[in-house]
């Protein structure tokens, strides 16, 4: 029990205590927060004085954009929102900055992806083919914590235009055999010119196929000749000639043999391996796959090695949009589902996907819709498509029902991730005991499946693929070269 006096005493010190701790308290606010620090003080640390920003880019890359500032006093500048315009749409896209700044002027970097999508609020484009205009950029910069954000007015126009076809013969050595050859003229866009009428010449040369889709050759009329490319030898008698190369093994040896006794003063010959690279903007419908899994951004990194080796085409990720998807595990329901959670979340045209062979407008420069589910689902994975081939999006799963509910194992997600963007492009499912082993190769039963796991065989652990299949594909990916629909 205590007494009044030590009640007293015990509330004086109380007191004291407490307000020690006031002016402790102010002390140290005094020193985080200077009363000097307000927005209107701050407004003229830091000024914008111009914007460079590349005028052309390919799809696929990343657009670079330099912010000359000027800055009167130590500043942080914390990030640039850009606001770009295609047709009545505004889309916004958030740069981080985070850089402080002493007294002077500079040049900031900002990277700017081709996924243009600030928040659920606002209006999506990809930045894909076409012409885009960057209607101004606000900035904020900040003095101890406090914030101030201003706005620099542009109107700068920017291509996003498809890599060029290129020849990658131009590059190649053409071996010119026969006599009296030495007046040969090889030329750098892969022209020959024989000399006319001393008989005949065979030109070889060796070039790797990856990535290459067509050997053209352009050749006299009334010339008789045969061209040989690995197994494939073919007669060749003037006019334009196409052979598809994209099944053909890897280094391979041209050989034209070509009769040049002829009326004409000399002959030319044109070859011309085209390719080019391709980028396909893909949109992650992702319903918790990474609680089991790596990122599809990752596994999308490690399968582009094969489609870039075959067809020089890379798969990138633009977005990676979480859905909750609570229905059956039929996988055409989740198609249904993803379509339209992912059309109302970017407010795509028809407030959903466009579902269809190729490259649709309605999809506002994205390319390709995939779907990855933790959940175990029907199959593994699915494409839907017509006898054409496989429409632009495509269902990767966590499990298959199919397969006695067996998970799939993290490493074999690349696998299957291949194997489903193989059936956008055309790639049939095959069979393990009627077809060779591929990535498409699928054992059905439980006989071919441990067949296959002790011959090293099973198609969730093979990159490849098979060359009919290869040549089907590379046909197809003309679908994707333009916008339709
Ligand atoms: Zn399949």
């Amino acid at each position: 029990m205590v007494n009044y006096a030590q009640r007293f005493a015990g509330a004086t010190v109380i007191t004291l205590l407490l307000i020690i701790s006031i002016v402790g308290a102010a002390f140290w606010i005094n020193n985080t927060f200077p009363a000097t620090v307000n927005p209107e003080k701050i407004q003229a640390n830091l000024t914008v004085t111009g914007i460079e920003i590349e005028s052309t880019i390919y799809r696929g890359e990343n657009l670079n954009v330099q912010i000359q500032i000027n800055v009167s006093a130590q500043t942080h500048f914390d990030y640039a929102l850009f606001s770009f315009q295609r047709s009545s749409r505004i889309s916004h896209y958030w740069a981080l900055i985070n850089q402080t700044f002493q007294k002077g002027n500079f040049s900031v970097d900002a990277k700017i992806t081709p996924g243009i999508y600030n928040s659920s609020a606002d209006q999506f484009f990809a930045l894909s083919d076409g012409s885009y205009t960057l209607v101004s950029m606000n900035y904020t910069f900040s003095v101890n914590h406090v914030k101030v954000t201003k706005t620099f007015q542009i109107s700068r126009t920017v291509s996003v235009i498809p890599y060029p076809i290129f020849n990658r013969l131009k590059t190649s050595t053409w071996q010119i055999t026969g006599t009296g050859f030495n007046s040969t003229v090889i030329a750098s866009d892969g022209t020959i010119t024989f000399p006319s009428g001393i008989g005949t010449a065979t030109a070889t040369t060796v070039s790797n196929f990856t990535a290459a889709t067509h050997l053209t050759l352009t050749l006299p009329k009334g010339l008789s000749g045969l061209l040989t490319v690995g197994n494939i030898s073919k007669s060749i008698s003037g006019g334009n000639e196409t052979v598809n190369v994209a099944a053909i093994d890897e280094m391979q040896t041209i050989t034209m043999t070509v009769d040049t006794e002829t009326n004409s003063s000399e002959i030319n010959i044109t070859v011309v391996l085209e390719t080019k690279k391709r980028v396909l903007l893909v949109v992650v419908a992702n319903d918790r796959w990474d609680t089991n899994f790596p990122s599809s951004h990752t596994i999308i990194e490690e399968v582009n090695q094969y489609f870039q080796y075959w067809f020089n085409l890379t798969f990138k990720v633009i977005l990676d949009i979480p859905i909750v998807y609570n229905g059956s595990t039929a996988l055409p329901e989740l198609f249904e589902f993803a379509k339209k959670e992912l059309g109302n979340e970017l407010k795509l045209s028809n407030n959903q996907w466009s579902h269809a062979r190729g490259r649709r407008i309605g999809n506002l420069g994205a390319d390709i819709m995939m779907i990855n589910t933790n959940k175990t689902m029907s199959n593994y994975g699915m494409v839907i498509g017509d006898s054409m081939g496989g429409y632009n999006m495509l269902a990767n799963a966590g499990g298959s029902l199919n397969a006695n509910g067996f998970r799939l194992a993290p490493e074999w997600a690349d696998n299957l991730f291949q194997h489903e963007l193989s059936h956008v492009f055309g790639a049939p499912d095959r069979r393990t005991g009627i077809d060779l082993p591929s990535v498409m190769t699928k054992s059905e039963t439980l006989q071919e499946l441990t067949q296959d796991l002790n011959a090293g065989t099973l198609w969730l652990t093979l990159n490849t693929w098979l060359p009919e299949d290869i040549k089907t594909m590379a046909t197809q990916l003309k679908f994707y070269d333009n916008f339709q629909g």
